[in-house]
């Protein structure tokens, strides 16, 4: 049994602000939002994060990608646009060993990159 924070999540054993839900994938509301619009998307399929997930079923990954479509079109986000991020290991600050994309929005983001 692995004891992770998002598969209780899933299983209702811990409170969260569900927003989406489907047979593979469940959205949520981010407990400490970075910003406006600030949600996490995970597959109900246990993986610990984007590489695991991928090399065990790439098709998760488009689970996770359907489900943000149909989220961020039907709440108009995809108008103005939005960022997923993925955190994967201590360098990147991952905290959840449980995949999740994050999907921030809701306002103008700071750009990064050139
Ligand atoms: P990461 O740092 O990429 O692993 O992201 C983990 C995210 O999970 C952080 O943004 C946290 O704020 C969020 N988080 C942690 N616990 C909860 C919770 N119980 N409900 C909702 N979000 C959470
Ligand atoms: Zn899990």
């Amino acid at each position: 049994m692995i004891d992770c924070l998002f598969c209780k999540i899933i299983e209702g054993k811990i409170p969260a602000t569900l927003v989406y839900e489907d047979g593979n994938v469940v959205g949520f509301k981010d407990l400490r939002p970075q910003a406006a619009v600030h949600l996490l998307f995970i597959h109900r399929k246990h993986t610990k994060d984007i590489n695991e997930m991928t090399k065990n079923d790439p098709t998760q990954l488009s689970d996770l990608f359907h489900a943000i479509r149909l989220y961020t079109e039907k709440n108009e986000l995809h108008k103005e646009g939005f960022r997923v991020v993925t955190n994967q290991g201590p360098f990147a600050g991952q905290t959840v060993f449980h995949t999740h994309l994050h999907v921030l929005g809701g306002e103008p983001l700071s750009h990064f990159g050139a």
